[in-house]
C-alpha cells in the first residue's frame, strides 16, 4: 500500500467510526516546541549531568536528587510558555463534535486540556501539579519552574520534598484500568506521536486488535505495530497527515506529506 492509500483508508475508517480513541505520545507536542524522547535531537540524545533521562525521571532519582531531579524539569521539561498546536485544536473539535469520546495521552504537558479537550485520561500525570509528598501542600507550577524556588515543602515542620503529580519511571501508571474500561466503549484507536515503546501505553493498540477493532497510528518513525494486521500506519508528520486526513481538501494532497 502506498501512502495515498493508506491516507484514504484512515479517512474512511474515521468517518466510518463512532466513539474515537485518541492516544497521544510526546510526537504530538513536538509541533508545539516541545521536544520528544526518542526522535533525532529529542530528549534522549544527551545526559544530563551524566544520568539519563529515564534514570533522572524516576521516583528513586526524585528522592535521593530532588535539587538535580527540579533542576531538570526547569531546564529541559519548562512548558510555561507553550500552546496548544492546530493538531491539537483539531482532536478537540472532534471531541465536540462527538466523534472522540477518549483521549489518552502520555504527555504530561497538558496541552489536550488547554486546547479544549474534555475526556482525558493523562496517563502519566501533569507536570502542570505540583504538590508536597508528605502534606500534600500544593505550588504553583509556574514558580516550581523559577530556578531558585525551594524543592523542599516551606510547611512549618514539614521538610517534605515538592514533586509534579506525573507518574515517575519505577511507579505504577494508575489510570490503566480507566483506559481499559474507556476502550471498551470506542471502536478506533487513533494514535498521534508514540514511539510505542513505553509499556503499559504501548499495550493498548494491542487491546483494539484482540478485540478486532481498527487503529490509525500516525508517526514519523516505524512503530512496532506497522505490519500488524488492522493497522493503518502513515510515517509522516501529525500536523500535515491530520489536516488532510480530517480536511475537505483534496486526496492529492497526500503529495505534501511528509
Ligand atoms: P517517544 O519520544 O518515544 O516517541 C515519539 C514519537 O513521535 C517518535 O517515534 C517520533 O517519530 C514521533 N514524532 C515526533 N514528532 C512528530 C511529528 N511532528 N509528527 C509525527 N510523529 C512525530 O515518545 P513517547 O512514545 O510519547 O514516550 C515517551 C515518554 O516520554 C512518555 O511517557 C511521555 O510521558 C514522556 N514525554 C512527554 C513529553 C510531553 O509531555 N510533551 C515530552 C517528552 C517525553
Amino acid at each position: 500500500m502506498n501512502k495515498d492509500k493508506y491516507i484514504v483508508k484512515a479517512r474512511e475508517l474515521i468517518r466510518n467510526a463512532k466513539n474515537i480513541m485518541v492516544l497521544s505520545g510526546a510526537g504530538l507536542s513536538t509541533e508545539a516546541g516541545i521536544p520528544d524522547f526518542r526522535s533525532k535531537g529529542g530528549l534522549y540524545s544527551h545526559d544530563f549531568h551524566g544520568y539519563n533521562p529515564e534514570t533522572v525521571l524516576s521516583h528513586s532519582f526524585y528522592l535521593n536528587n530532588p535539587e538535580l531531579f527540579w533542576e531538570y524539569l526547569r531546564t529541559e521539561l519548562n512548558y510555561t510558555d507553550i500552546k496548544p498546536s492546530e493538531s491539537y485544536k483539531l482532536i478537540a473539535e472532534l471531541e465536540k463534535e462527538g466523534r472522540v469520546k477518549a483521549v489518552v495521552t502520555q504527555n504530561i504537558d497538558s496541552l489536550h486540556p488547554d486546547a479544549g479537550s474534555k475526556n482525558i485520561i493523562e496517563i502519566h500525570g501533569t507536570l502542570k501539579k505540583c504538590f508536597c509528598d508528605t502534606c500534600g501542600k500544593e505550588y504553583p507550577y509556574k514558580d516550581m519552574m523559577k530556578k531558585d524556588t525551594p524543592v523542599y515543602c516551606t510547611e512549618e515542620g514539614c521538610r517534605g520534598i515538592i514533586r509534579p503529580a506525573v507518574v515517575l519511571y519505577d511507579e505504577d501508571v494508575p489510570l490503566m484500568k480507566d483506559v481499559i474500561i474507556a476502550a471498551e466503549e470506542c471502536d478506533l484507536l487513533l494514535v498521534l506521536g508514540t514511539s510505542l515503546l513505553v509499556y503499559p501505553v504501548a499495550y493498548i493498540p494491542q487491546l483494539f486488535l484482540e478485540s478486532g477493532k481498527e487503529v490509525i497510528i500516525i508517526n514519523r518513525d516505524e512503530t512496532p505495530y506497522a505490519m500488524a494486521k488492522g493497522v493503518t500506519e502513515i510515517n509522516s508528520s501529525i500536523g500535515t497527515a491530520l489536516k488532510i486526513i480530517l480536511d475537505t481538501e483534496g486526496i492529492s494532497d497526500t503529495e505534501e506529506l511528509d
